[in-house]
């Protein structure tokens, strides 16, 4: 019989019944380290008194208002965004999915707008993740997310991750736009280097094709900048963002500069849930904390940290551990052994970590976790590494 909860997930046997910082509390009473911050959900861990006042009192305040009327957290959430960002403005979503079908549409439309109709391709790379709409799964265009959900929405070509010199070869006067992650966070912390995503804007520049950068996971200080291209200097024309930006609670964004953006004017896209108080009063609290450049420069300096500790634990686990990566508190230890392992036995040992593609374990703990809790995690997962060593032995 069909479980009462649709079956899309393989779930693990735990149920956490409460959150305190970078601690999960289990129904049994356990308490688990959590390095996965709900995917890069939690940036300011678990029941944040920040956040739980500002959520609260909104609560107390108004919940939810329709976007046919004036919603002054949004406005407030809207401007931080622009003045934080290269943006000019923002429609808000509940979810990362949405903000890719908006970055879609208003990339065509652009182009609809300005005369050239027939520009309605999207470029995208193998490997990546952009949700799992139409649009998100027709970008990503693996089989495991497309198979047996035909016909895809058309207008999307994947290249190979990295390949830059090949989207020279790829644009035609049918390309609308790129989407490229600059961190893919489900393929497997795989970071675009800075040379790519530079060579990458570039080409869009030059080619007449807008440049949209999937953020929703890599952004909101996750590599210890407030968004991820920041390293390498680059302005997107649109960006979307979601997970961090909510603190956990539902929202997403997708930011655009004033060209990118003319083609969506009054009717021509909507949200019902999209920007509302209750939610925009949590993403200003969460920005007015994550955007501080001490904020920052604090997850660089723990990002240093842990990454130390993973170089050691990979060094006393050649056998298990290929190679650490990723920026900031996004890390990924790429595995030998299959990363499943690795994460189940982290459960055993009472530290939280998240599968990725291309056998990865990620690390994509709160990013206001402290050093000690940094060199606990990575003691537990010592712990797991050996507990795995010994099953293979
Ligand atoms: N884009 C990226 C890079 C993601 O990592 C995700 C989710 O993991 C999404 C889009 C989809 O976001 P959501 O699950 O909030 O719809």
């Amino acid at each position: 019989m069909i479980p009462s909860v649709l079956p899309t997930y393989n779930r693990a046997p735990l149920s956490f019944v409460k959150g305190e910082g970078s601690w999960m509390i289990e129904a049994d009473g356990r308490r688990f380290l959590d390095l996965g911050a709900g995917i890069a959900v939690n940036v300011l861990g678990h029941a944040n008194p920040v956040l739980v006042n500002a959520l609260t009192e909104q609560a107390n305040a108004i919940w939810h208002v329709s976007n046919l009327y004036e919603i002054p957290q949004q406005q407030a959430l809207a401007d931080k965004l622009v003045a934080e960002s290269f943006a000019d403005t923002v429609f808000f979503t509940n979810s990362g999915t949405e903000a890719c079908e908006l970055a879609v549409k208003m990339a065509r439309k652009y182009w609809y707008e300005k005369g050239q109709p027939e520009k309605v391709e999207i470029i995208a790379f193998d490997g990546s993740f952009h949700g799992r709409s139409s649009a998100g799964i027709a970008a990503a265009g693996s089989e495991k997310m497309t198979k047996g959900f035909g016909p895809l929405l058309p207008g999307f070509k994947q290249l190979t991750w990295g390949d830059v010199a090949a989207v020279n070869d790829a644009i035609d006067d049918k390309t609308a736009a790129i989407i490229v992650e600059p961190v893919q966070g489900e393929g497997g912390i795989r970071p675009m280097a800075d040379e790519d995503l530079q060579e990458l804007a570039h080409i869009c520049k030059e080619n007449d094709v807008l440049l949209i950068l999937d953020e929703v996971q890599c952004g909101v200080g996750r590599t210890g900048k407030l968004f991820a291209h920041e390293w390498a200097g680059i302005s997107p024309d649109i960006m979307m963002v979601a997970k961090g930006i909510g603190g956990g609670f539902p929202l997403g964004a997708v930011l655009a500069s004033e060209e990118a953006a003319s083609g969506m004017t009054a009717g021509t896209h909507g949200s019902t849930y999209g920007g509302n108080p209750l939610a925009c009063a949590v993403g200003n609290a969460v920005m007015d904390v994550v955007a501080a450049p001490e904020f920052l420069a604090d997850v660089n300096r723990k990002s240093g940290l842990l990454r130390q500790k993973l170089e050691g634990l990979v060094a006393s686990y050649p056998d298990l551990f290929e190679e650490v990566r990723g920026s900031g508190l996004m890390m990924g230890l790429k595995c030998y052994a299959p990363n499943m392992d690795v994460v189940n036995a982290g459960y055993d040992n009472e530290v939280v970590t998240v599968p990725a593609a291309d056998n990865v374990v990620r690390l994509l703990p709160p990013l206001n976790i402290s050093e000690d809790e940094i060199a606990e995690a990575v003691v537990r997962l010592e712990k797991a590494a050996a507990q795995v060593a010994a099953k293979k032995d």
